[in-house]
């Protein structure tokens, strides 16, 4: 609306002042060109320099503004010396240069305008446009305002004032030529052109008023002054095109005087054009202006071909850049993937390493490093059991539980083994410390946790070490951990420890034992010995337990308590295990050649063993390859296992069983065993564990269970033998209680073959 009304209130001020100007009212004249003059410029104002945010800009188009408001001053000051003072200001030669400001102020309008494009360009090809239309402006100017008379050009220099607004309206002609002429013709704006165009109008209009100034007098309030008006209300209306948004070009950045924007050369053809129309046919000055516009064609071609190839170099050189910078963040990004753990999300085991390293070397005095290595334990089995996706989701969980033990920048919360799980915290800790967290790590992850239908008991194991106190450097403090954690398993699930100097040594000892297992030749390193099993009431010799013994190929010996756990551990005890009882079915067999009676063999059994899926398969071949009755061999498991709840092992034993084998429950009374437990065991005999018969002469709750344990076995038609007795006292306590059989240092230690052969036929010959 406001755009409207100021459109038509211009266009009935110049109707005014055209009326004015055709029936001479002066007065009314002046009045006029000063209000339009003053509206233009308010125009002006408003449009640009209020709308723009840029200081560069903003300046340039405050000069263009001043440049309206000088001539509107000019207006006045004219006005008021003819109306009041009634002196011909035409007379007045200082009124004249006053409106000379304009010229000046729209100069540097373009100077500041193009600025911004002036450093993007070709320097090379701007001086060859410069010169160029230089060169055709002088000629044109030589022909049609000089009007090729040195004298004209004479009279100029008489009034310098002129001949500088003269010189500056070339310079603006010739630098708005070279700045549409350096820029393709998307890169300026609209409302730029616009202007520009209002500007030149008013050049030539300028040009036209001082050529009649100079050469044939000059008429105030003519149409030359009108005209002047005219280019002002078309640069007022290019101010209020800037809001208006053109539609953007892709090539903008292109479009800088580089590859051809020389073709705007073309303009150049004007010239000869322009001479033509206003002198016709004046061939040598034609002739000047073709060989210019044709020398400019040459040499900005071979330009252009410079500028394409630097272009191209330029092009080249952004280009792999961008290269660079992809590859950069390519390999930020894959370090990224390197550095989080897969499965948890939480950092690698590469990254932890890597940072550990930054902790040591970062670390200041009295700082420690305290580590917490954090096993989740039974993780292969709940895998096994509730499959992949459950055992890594209770991965995810207890990382995010561990997640709140850690200390911003100061810790590193990573993955480091399938199921095991490192924190380190830098700060002042101490054991008391660190044991205090570890035990909260264990309240808080070692619960039940809910995935989907399942509820799954996770226990954890915690190992902590401490730098400076446990390790001198990242590796030891790792391994270090390691072995506090394992140590702690040791006293059972959900245990924390810190880490001693012993523990290595233990540690060391195992793996050196592991690995001797693993290279074992078990014919030359391994051998059986016999330790009796009596009859209670008797004393009558029935049968030996066969006991492992090993001596190593460096001679030292190592006794079964010490590599039975590590091989059950490592897996070895399953062909040790076939091989022991390969070897005590064999000595039977032997002894059979021997004695007419020979004894039962008691073999142990590991419970990996029976697990095992060719157990049963397996105990039938060795039966067979001696031709053994099953009877007379006994096998021993550990109740150490919940044989109760593992379905597939009570499957096995029965099967076992069903062969005619006979089977013993070993350790009874230290581990899971339970009185009510002996109602669904298909044992045919327990062994009472050597720590229950340790006190039962002493202790009245150690001889109650005996006690209890006999009564209920008898009911269920189960043997029960007494382990480790080793004096007297137990031995009749045991008849007592009505103890079925007997084994241990009383009666005798572990033999070797021949001797419990001799001690079996010496017995044999006595019961005789
Ligand atoms: P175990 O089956 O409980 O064997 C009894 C252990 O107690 C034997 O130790 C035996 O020497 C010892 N012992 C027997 N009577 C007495 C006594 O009156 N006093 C004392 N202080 N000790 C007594 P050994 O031979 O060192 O065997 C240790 C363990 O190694 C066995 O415990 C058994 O679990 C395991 N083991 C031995 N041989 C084999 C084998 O061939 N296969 C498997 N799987 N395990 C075996
Ligand atoms: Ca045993």
């Amino acid at each position: 609306m406001k755009k409207i009304f100021m459109g038509v209130l211009i266009v009935i001020l110049f109707a005014v002042y055209f009326l004015a100007m055709k029936y001479k009212w002066d007065t009314t004249d002046n009045v006029i060109a000063i209000v339009i003059s003053f509206v233009l410029f308010l125009l002006v104002y408003k449009g640009c320099v209020l709308k723009e945010e840029d200081k560069l800009i903003k300046m340039g188009e405050f000069f263009l503004s001043l440049g309206l408001f000088t001539w509107f001053l000019s207006e006045t000051i004219w006005a008021v010396a003819d109306l009041f003072f009634s002196i011909n200001p035409v007379q007045i030669t200082w009124l004249t240069n006053v409106y000379s400001f304009t010229n000046l102020f729209i100069l540097f309008f373009f100077i500041v305008s193009s600025y911004m494009d002036l450093k993007k360009w070709n320097w090379i090809q701007v001086l060859i446009d410069t010169f160029a239309i230089t060169v055709c402006v002088m000629i044109l100017v030589w022909v049609i305002f000089f009007d090729r008379d040195m004298r004209n050009a004479i009279l100029t220099s008489a009034d310098w004032i002129s001949q500088l607004s003269i010189i500056i309206d070339f310079l603006t002609f010739i630098w708005i030529a070279v700045w549409f002429f350096s820029v393709q013709k998307h890169k300026i704006k609209l409302y730029i052109r616009f202007i520009a165009s209002g500007c030149v109008m008013f050049l030539i209009n300028d040009l036209i008023f001082f050529h009649q100034y100079l050469y044939t007098g000059y008429k105030p309030n003519s149409l030359l002054d009108a005209n002047y008006l005219i280019c002002f209300a078309v640069i007022a209306i290019g101010a209020s095109l800037k809001t208006y948004k053109e539609t953007d070009h892709k090539d903008l950045e292109e479009g800088i005087h580089g590859i051809m924007a020389g073709y705007n050369g073309f303009f150049l053809i004007l010239a000869p054009i322009i001479l033509i129309l206003w002198k016709g046919f004046l061939v040598e000055y034609l002739l000047a202006l073709v060989s210019v516009i044709m020398i400019y064609f040459l040499i900005s071609y071979i330009a252009q071909k410079s500028i394409y190839r630097d272009r191209l170099l330029v092009n080249e050189m952004r280009l792999n850049k961008e290269l660079e910078q992809k590859v950069e963040e390519r390999t930020k990004e894959l370090n990224r993937l390197i550095d989080q753990d897969a499965i948890t999300g939480l950092f690698s085991r590469r990254y932890f390493l890597k940072k550990i390293k930054e902790y040591f070397t970062q670390l200041k005095e009295n700082e420690t490093i305290v580590l917490f290595y954090i096993d989740l334990n039974k993780y292969k089995m709940m895998k096994t059991v509730f499959g992949n996706y459950i055992g890594e989701k209770t991965l995810i969980m207890l990382g995010k539980k561990l997640e709140q033990f850690c200390d911003g920048e100061n810790s590193i919360l990573a993955s480091y083994g399938e199921d095991v799980m490192v924190l380190i915290i830098r700060g002042g800790y101490t054991y008391k410390k660190a044991l205090e967290l570890g035990n909260r790590m264990i309240q808080e992850c070692s619960t039940i946790y809910q995935i989907e239908k399942n509820h799954i008991q996770v226990s954890i194991n915690i190992g902590i070490s401490i730098y400076p106190l446990d390790a001198q450097n990242e590796g030891e403090l790792i391994k270090h951990g390691d072995i506090a954690m394992f140590q702690s398993r040791n006293m059972g699930y959900n245990k924390v420890l810190a880490y001693e100097e012993h523990m290595s040594k233990r540690f060391f000892r195992k793996s050196k034992i592991e690995l001797m297992l693993k290279k074992a030749d078990y014919e030359k390193e391994f051998y059986l010995c016999y330790q009796p099993q009596v009859i209670c009431d008797s004393g009558e010799l029935y049968g030996f337990e066969a006991n492992l013994r090993w001596i190593t190929p460096e001679g030292e010996k190592i006794g079964p308590d010490e590599f039975i756990p590590i091989a059950e551990e490592t897996g070895c005890i399953v062909e040790l295990g076939y091989w022991a009882m390969k070897k005590a079915v064999e000595q039977l067999a032997n002894w059979d050649t021997i004695c007419e009676r020979s004894p039962q063999i008691a073999i142990n059994v590991s419970a990996k063993q029976v697990n095992e899926n060719q157990f049963t398969k397996r105990l039938k071949e060795i039966l067979d390859l001696y031709h053994m009755e099953p009877g007379r061999i006994e096998i021993e498991i550990t109740e150490s296992i919940q044989l109760e709840e593992n379905r597939e092992m009570r499957a096995k034993i029965i099967g076992a069983k069903k062969l005619g084998l006979s089977i013993s429950i070993d350790d009874f009374g230290t581990g899971y065993s339970s009185l009510y437990y002996l109602k669904y065991i298909a044992a045919n005999r327990i062994k009472l564990a050597k720590e229950l018969i340790d006190h039962i002469v002493t202790d009245q709750y150690s001889y109650s269970i005996v006690k209890a344990v006999v009564e209920i076995a008898d009911t269920r038609g189960i043997r029960v033998l007494a382990e480790g007795v080793e004096t007297k006292e137990q031995l009749d306590c045991l008849k007592q209680i009505g103890c079925h059989e007997i084994q241990g240092f009383y009666f005798g230690k572990p033999l070797s073959s021949d001797e419990a052969i001799q001690m079996w036929i010496q017995n044999y010959k006595k019961a005789e």
